[in-house]
């Protein structure tokens, strides 16, 4: 693909701290998604009181063409039982206003890794009263009550990412199923109406507007409060190849469409992540 336009320059707010903050996390043997996927906003999003916590170790049973994570070839290891206070301890010392608890999926556990979110939950709870929780998770296998018993540990926002359009799922996401997906954010209202959904997509895979927005529209059938749009970066050239760099334009106009949809809250731009900005979720959460 064409050299990166220069819409797509990421702001270097914060490095210092974002490498002082990624050694203390090392230290607490905690890995964030934002290293991993070598995500363009790390610093700014430290500097705003946001951090991403990748939870079940760093490497994933699934294999998505456009993700970084290492995929698995074997036997995992388990759940680290010592996760979950960790992660409270780091929440409580970094004083942080938004936690975000993602995690690999892990389809080798036989709650899809529900447990250690609950338990990682409830530390977060007990330790920090005022920090927003939101998890996003895996499609559990389609596994709803494992899901259920997450509702329950009450996050304050469940994202479930649908990543693309169905049409390049077989392509990008080959181990997910569309509908599926759906179903889990569905489930989730079912579960507990009052609870804040998110998802998210990237552009530039090969999608056309017409399905991004038929996608919206899927999203906002489910009651999905919250959606991110993001332009996709290649990690390599092993991975799937960007096919379009998005103007500008065209985020905007997905905002726009989003909000007419009914999204209380539309991310929508070239730096665009899954967590980027995610604390502005907080003004629609009663904390
Ligand atoms: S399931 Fe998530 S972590 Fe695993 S390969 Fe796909 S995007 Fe990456």
């Amino acid at each position: 693909m064409d050299k990166k336009p220069t819409w797509l320059k990421a702001n270097r707010l914060g490095s210092k701290k974002a490498s002082e903050i990624n050694a203390y996390l090392r230290s607490l043997n905690l890995h964030t998604v934002c290293e991993s996927a070598k995500c363009p906003n790390r610093g700014e999003c430290f500097d705003r009181g946001t951090a991403t916590v990748m939870i079940l170790g760093e490497v994933c049973t699934r294999n998505c063409r456009f993700c970084a994570v290492e995929k698995s070839k074997g036997t995992l290891l388990p759940a680290d039982p010592n996760e979950p206070e960790n992660i409270a301890e780091m929440a409580q010392k970094l004083q942080l206003k938004h936690l975000v608890i993602t995690t690999v999926t892990r389809d080798d556990l036989s709650d899809g890794g529900a447990g250690q979110f609950v338990k990682t939950i409830n530390y977060v709870h007990k330790k920090c009263e005022t920090v927003s929780i939101e998890v996003l998770i895996s499609d559990l296998e389609g596994d709803w009550n494992s899901l259920r018993s997450i509702v329950e540990a009450k996050p304050d926002i469940v994202n479930h990412n649908l990543e693309t359009v169905p049409r390049l799922y077989p392509d990008v996401r080959p181990m997910a199923v569309y509908e599926r997906s759906l179903d889990l954010l569905r489930q989730v209202k079912l579960f507990d109406p009052s609870m804040i959904t998110k998802s998210g997509i990237m552009v530039g895979l090969g999608e056309t507007e017409e399905e991004v927005i038929e996608l919206m529209k899927d999203l906002r059938g489910v009651d999905c409060n919250i959606l991110t749009i993001g332009q996709y970066l290649s990690p390599s050239a092993e991975h799937h190849p960007v096919v379009e760099y998005i103007h500008p334009d065209l985020f905007n106009r997905y905002r726009d469409i989003g909000e007419e949809l009914g999204f209380i809250f539309v991310e929508s731009g070239p730096l665009v992540r899954s967590s980027y900005h995610a604390e502005k979720a907080r003004d629609f959460i009663k904390i």
